[in-house]
């Protein structure tokens, strides 16, 4: 299948940093075959599409994702955050089952296609079915099954002075088995489309013989990490009491920082751990719309990309929209660093796309629009009034562009998402099952509730 994009600019963001107004990029077996001013005479289209006034992206790169949490939408936005973590959340997710993740999972996934993103770094239990679903709905998904340090019936509790982790290492060992046999199982599935990795949850809800034991596993498959990392005051002291010092020095004095890691977050980290994060080549993923939502806090971004730290964006659980998420990042992160001039609209979007692309070490395949690429593009309608009058296109969608403006979404050359569309799969369905996922998740957590457990 030979596709022709005809007529739109383009912003490739590849090493040259060129900007193609009126430009044509050619789609041929899932790759990009060209990106150019002209079209190559020798190359003849199956479908060619206009794209005059469109704008043209690599698809976005979403860092960091619980897709399957959007069940739980609406009962977690305005509580005390690091209360409930501990108190209910566990509780609450042992209540889930796989269906239920599936048709979660489904709903995020068109959510974000919605919101032009085709990749999500997704962690959450029975990672399978989030698989399942990458696999269905033509998203790319790099994906991690979580690994808590104690097992879901006998959660963390509130003791009197903090928190009793419940640690249990058969039961993390049981997680860890199953992490690793569906990281094997799921590598390179949907014609390369998933990438799989091992995903502990955070710093201080696994203790440092189990971190040790991930490492170990985790050099012997040759499997990358995904976890939170210095999300929270109480997770940094907790980190700070139990080992003397900060998560990231932790995490390096454990030897966890040996492989490929990628870090949600790293919010409550000083100097030394971005420079143990950049001697390291950790990647960090931002996520400043929940972090400022339930924590009111904002990672210092500026001085780890200083310092030479890969740092893409994330929405984390509920939202998909990495467009919202750039734009907020570049206002927060202006607020706290008090410059009006702080990343850039091209920076800001670099980080929703090649950015992103290397924090989960896949830009030799997706990120840019460059010969060679997979195929994983957005277009962007600018003819919407919220993006009138069109001359610096980049900036007109990174502050004034929506999710109304996504046209077209390709993922491996295969339109996905097409004028409020999704080609793969019967949007009404996945609405309805999802009610009734949510439904049945909402009876198991009141009549949980009525427990008083
Ligand atoms: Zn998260």
């Amino acid at each position: 299948m030979r596709i022709l994009l005809a007529g739109g600019t383009i912003c490739p963001f590849d090493r040259s940093h060129r900007f193609i107004p009126h430009g044509y990029l050619g789609i041929e077996d899932g790759r990009i075959a060209f990106v150019s001013k002209e079209s190559p005479e020798d190359f003849e289209p199956d479908r060619v599409i206009d794209c005059q006034g469109d704008l043209i992206l690599p698809g976005f790169v979403n860092c960091h994702t619980h897709l399957a949490e959007n069940l739980f939408k609406g009962l977690m936005e305005e509580v005390n955050f690091e209360g409930l973590f501990y108190t209910t959340l566990f509780r609450w997710e042992s209540l889930l089952d796989p269906e239920m993740v599936y048709w979660g999972s489904m709903a995020g996934a068109l959510d974000a296609l919605r919101c032009g993103v085709t990749t999500v770094a997704d962690m959450y239990h029975y990672a399978t079915a989030t698989a399942e679903v990458v696999s269905e709905v033509g998203i790319r998904g790099y994906i991690g099954q979580k690994i808590l340090g104690f097992s879901l019936e006998r959660p963390p509790r509130q003791v009197e002075h903090g928190i009793d982790y419940n640690f249990d290492f058969s039961a993390f060992s049981t997680q860890l088995d199953a992490a690793v046999e569906f990281a094997r199982k799921w590598a390179g599935k949907a014609n390369g489309r998933i990438t799989t990795c091992i995903a502990p949850h955070a710093t201080n809800t696994l203790n440092r013989e189990m971190f040790a034991a991930i490492a170990e596993r985790a050099a012997a498959e040759g499997l990358s990490i995904h976890l939170h990392l210095a999300q929270m005051e109480s997770e940094r002291e907790t980190i700070q009491a139990r080992e003397g010092m900060g998560c990231v020095a932790f995490l390096e004095d454990v030897g966890l920082l040996d492989q490929p890691v990628l870090g949600a977050h790293a919010i409550f980290i000083d100097e030394e751990e971005i420079e143990i994060l950049h001697r390291n080549n950790v990647s960090v993923a931002h996520n400043p719309v929940p972090n400022a939502r339930d924590a009111a806090v904002v990672a210092p971004i500026d001085r780890m990309r200083d310092a030479g730290v890969t740092v893409g964006l994330g929405t984390d659980a509920f939202e998909m929209n990495l467009l919202n998420t750039a734009r907020f990042a570049v206002l927060i992160n202006r607020v706290r660093t008090g410059r009006p001039d702080y990343l850039p609209a091209y920076d800001a979007l670099a980080m929703a796309t090649i950015e992103g692309a290397k924090a989960l070490g896949l830009e030799q395949e997706i990120g840019s629009l460059e010969a060679g690429k997979k195929a994983d593009i957005t277009v962007f309608d600018m003819s919407r009034f919220n993006t009138q009058p069109l001359r610096a296109p980049l900036k007109e969608l990174l502050y004034y562009g929506d999710v109304g403006n996504v046209r077209m979404v390709f993922v491996d050359g295969e339109v996905v998402f097409e004028q409020g569309r999704f080609v793969r799969v019967d949007a009404e369905r996945v609405r309805q099952e999802l009610q009734r996922a949510s439904d049945r998740l909402r009876a198991r957590i009141d009549a949980f509730m009525r427990r008083g457990e």
